[in-house]
């Protein structure tokens, strides 16, 4: 199957601009500092909030 009409050059341009990619957001982690993602564990430390931290290093994956 083909398209029915070609797209022209400005509508095919016009749907791209808004294809681009967005940086995440980032918050710092209040334990180590480094960034990581909101409502995520930190990838450094671990810490999730003050009672839960997750395992992290070599055994923990
Ligand atoms: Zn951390």
């Amino acid at each position: 199957m083909l398209p029915v009409q070609k797209k022209s050059k400005c509508r095919k341009r016009t749907r791209r601009a808004h294809h681009a990619l967005r940086r995440p957001g980032l918050a710092d982690c209040p334990k180590c500092g480094k960034s990581k993602l909101p409502h995520a564990a930190c990838a450094n430390c671990g810490y999730v909030s003050a009672k839960v931290a997750l395992p992290v290093g070599e055994e923990a994956t």
